[in-house]
């Protein structure tokens, strides 16, 4: 068995030298996210959500031909440099919540566009609306040997329970029991997730939803794996003979965009005990509503419960996001101490101290244990690390 880190919702913002997704960075390149940014960050394992547009698809198969990537008879693509590439699609159901259908082969990636072709406006873009309800992408996703995840769950833009139901089962029935996995979110964490009593049969993923070369890596996995192919990533998530989550690391929940409830009219981010459905200050409902509140407002537990097996959830921080790391300092840790996961779970505190001074080892020390002073986000904004981090 071997432990690998993975981080398996990543976009990509060009391809063949045409938009796949407007909103994400020119650089967001698949050539770019395995050769060069997987290994600066640490990952061995990249999902690639945008692998149902057909300009993807295209760069995936001259990559096979040139011999840089390499189909795995297990499924997955093992790209030249050792990084396991798995090729998956976010797609809108017709209810408007996103979902991620992971899949195995080549030709399998080429079912789902046929499938697409008749149901989405354009072909070539990602996370497109299809005419389809999630129980029509749940079994398509089932007959073409996928696997399929809830994405970013929490989250008022589009998540399942931060915008479409309570409960799953509810909306899904019986066939919720083909669902294995969900993707906690940047906003939420297992600790959150587990007050909701469905939540107890599925396990969790903690990754960026990248939209920048940057972001890659600022949640991943720990995974432990016989080979890296798709079969055994689908063996992680089942818990199968002894493959699983070894752990998820996340941004601490405050630190999400949507964390707390945030008032468009005053652009206030609430403070009161949640959940929070009008504002404090004007009174207003018009509100964009926090992940915290809405887990609240829909929990069946006071306190989270966790099944047995759970993995433990690490926050971390990106390092560019710590107060006192440039872009400088960052390409100094790298080069003296290796890929960022590198710096955030191992490397010692002399060592980060001597190349960028000891406030700045000291708060990665801090991160390491889950004790950093973090003012809460909202309303699409950021939480933040407090500059004068005194929670010691
Ligand atoms: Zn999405
Ligand atoms: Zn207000």
């Amino acid at each position: 068995m071997r432990e690998i880190f993975a981080d398996l919702h990543i976009h990509i913002g060009r391809s063949q030298g045409r938009a796949v997704k407007i909103t994400a960075s020119r650089e967001l390149t698949l050539k770019n996210i395995l050769f060069r940014e997987a290994p600066r960050k640490g990952l061995e394992m990249v999902g690639i959500v945008d692998a149902g547009s057909t300009l993807v698809a295209a760069e995936i198969e001259e990559m096979l031909l040139h011999g840089e990537l390499e189909e795995q008879p297990q499924g997955g693509f093992l790209a030249a440099n050792g990084v396991l590439m798995i090729a998956g699609a976010e797609v809108e159901s017709r209810e408007g919540v996103h979902w991620i259908i992971f899949l195995p082969f080549l030709h399998s990636i080429k079912s789902l566009q046929k499938y697409l072709r008749s149901r989405v406006r354009n072909m070539t873009l990602s996370t497109q609306k299809a005419d389809a309800t999630a129980i029509d992408l749940l079994n398509l996703s089932y007959l073409l040997e996928g696997i399929f995840c809830p994405a970013h769950a929490f989250t008022p833009h589009k998540g399942a329970y931060g915008f479409w139901t309570d409960s799953l089962a509810d909306k899904m029935g019986r066939d919720l029991a083909q669902v294995k996995v969900l993707e906690l979110g940047l906003s939420s964490d297992s600790l959150m997730a587990d007050m909701i009593a469905e939540t107890s049969n599925f396990t969790f993923l903690s990754n960026s939803d990248a939209h920048s070369l940057a972001n890659i890596g600022r949640e991943y996995n720990l995974l432990r794996m016989k080979q890296k192919n798709f079969a055994e990533f689908r063996y992680c998530l089942e818990n199968y003979e002894g493959r699983r989550i070894l752990a998820n690391y996340g941004m601490d929940p405050l630190m999400g965009k949507y964390h707390r409830s945030f008032c468009l009219q005053c652009e206030r981010i609430a403070a009161e005990a949640p959940p929070v459905r009008a504002c404090a200050n004007c009174g207003s409902e018009n509100l964009v509503a926090g992940v915290y509140d809405r887990i609240v407002s829909i929990r069946d537990y006071s306190e989270p419960r966790q099944p047995l097996g759970r993995a433990p959830y690490y926050y971390r921080v990106p390092l560019q996001k710590l107060p006192g790391i440039g872009p400088k300092t960052l390409e100094k840790l790298r080069a003296g101490l290796g890929s960022e996961i590198d710096i955030c779970e191992n490397a010692n505190q002399e060592d980060i101290s001597r190349i960028a001074g000891e406030r700045v080892a000291a708060l990665i020390i801090e991160m390491r244990k889950g004790r950093l002073d973090i003012s809460p986000g909202g309303g699409g904004r950021y939480g933040k690390v407090k500059k004068d981090n005194r929670k010691q």
